[in-house]
């Protein structure tokens, strides 16, 4: 084998390895900035004493940065932003399933986030960088292929093309689909957050369970609608845009839903 193909090979393989991990930054500036607009008076008041006027959106995307940390000391939360599941019929088997994984991962940390936010006896700054990530990991909640197989890594292996680049399909939703858009996150979650006082509240309705299985549920029709080394572009991004739209919206209701319970 000469030495241009051999690294050429390691070159592929180590891309091959380069997972997407969740929303883009923009995805997930998107569902905080629609949190922040629908969070109680109350809840504005504890958010304050915790990041001070700092926005959630400033927060969203710290959660990502660190993997680039070196010392080690946020690897523990790596496996945190998401939960694979295979398809599951019912709600009934796709609870059981989830409560059966006991290693943390995305639902085990949103609820143990939430009450270490809670707990007065943590420090400030323990209850603070729980707050990021519980920004962070609500909005990759909402992120169906989050909530994806186990044996394709959330779609990560599912490789295809969007707009004649190579990526994946976890990747696709991470952020191709919403860079596609081409909207600011102020602007996207401006044009998103129109809904009314009754729909806010049926969207908000349910429980951090009911949720993943809506993801998981968004997820299998992405799954059957995307197919491995298919090349795809503005007919992926008609078919998709409003479950896109609806994923980024949950997430930021159902973000300040749950921060309303917590910070009250
Ligand atoms: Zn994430």
């Amino acid at each position: 084998m000469n030495r241009i193909f051999s690294n050429t090979l390691i070159l592929l393989f180590l891309l091959s390895f380069n997972f997407a991990y969740s929303w883009g930054t923009t995805g997930h500036r998107v569902v905080a900035e629609i949190a922040q607009n629908h969070l109680t008076a109350k809840a504005k008041r504890n958010l304050k004493k915790l990041i001070g006027d700092q926005k959630l959106a400033y927060w969203a995307n710290w959660p990502d940065h660190i993997k680039s940390d070196t010392t080690g000391v946020w690897k523990v939360t790596d496996k945190w932003h998401y939960v694979n599941i295979n398809p599951q019929p019912n709600f009934k088997m796709f609870s059981d399933s989830l409560q059966a994984q006991k290693s943390p991962n995305l639902y085990t940390q949103i609820k143990a986030l939430g009450e270490q936010i809670k707990n007065k006896n943590a420090t400030k700054q323990d209850r603070e960088v729980a707050l990021r990530f519980l920004i962070h990991l609500m909005g990759d909640a909402a992120q169906p292929m989050h909530v994806g197989k186990a044996n394709d890594l959330g779609g990560n292996r599912i490789k295809l093309k969007f707009f004649g680049d190579n990526t994946n399909l976890h990747s696709l939703w991470d952020s191709k689909l919403v860079d596609f858009q081409n909207y600011s996150f102020t602007e996207y979650s401006g044009v998103l957050d129109v809904k009314s006082k009754d729909e806010v509240k049926n969207i908000q309705a349910g429980t951090l369970e009911e949720w993943l299985y809506d993801s998981q549920k968004m997820a299998n029709r992405i799954y059957s609608n995307s197919k491995s080394e298919a090349s795809y572009s503005y007919d992926y991004n008609y078919k998709f845009q409003p479950l896109l739209e609806r994923q980024l919206l949950y997430g930021g209701l159902r973000l300040a839903k749950m921060l309303n319970e917590i910070l009250q």
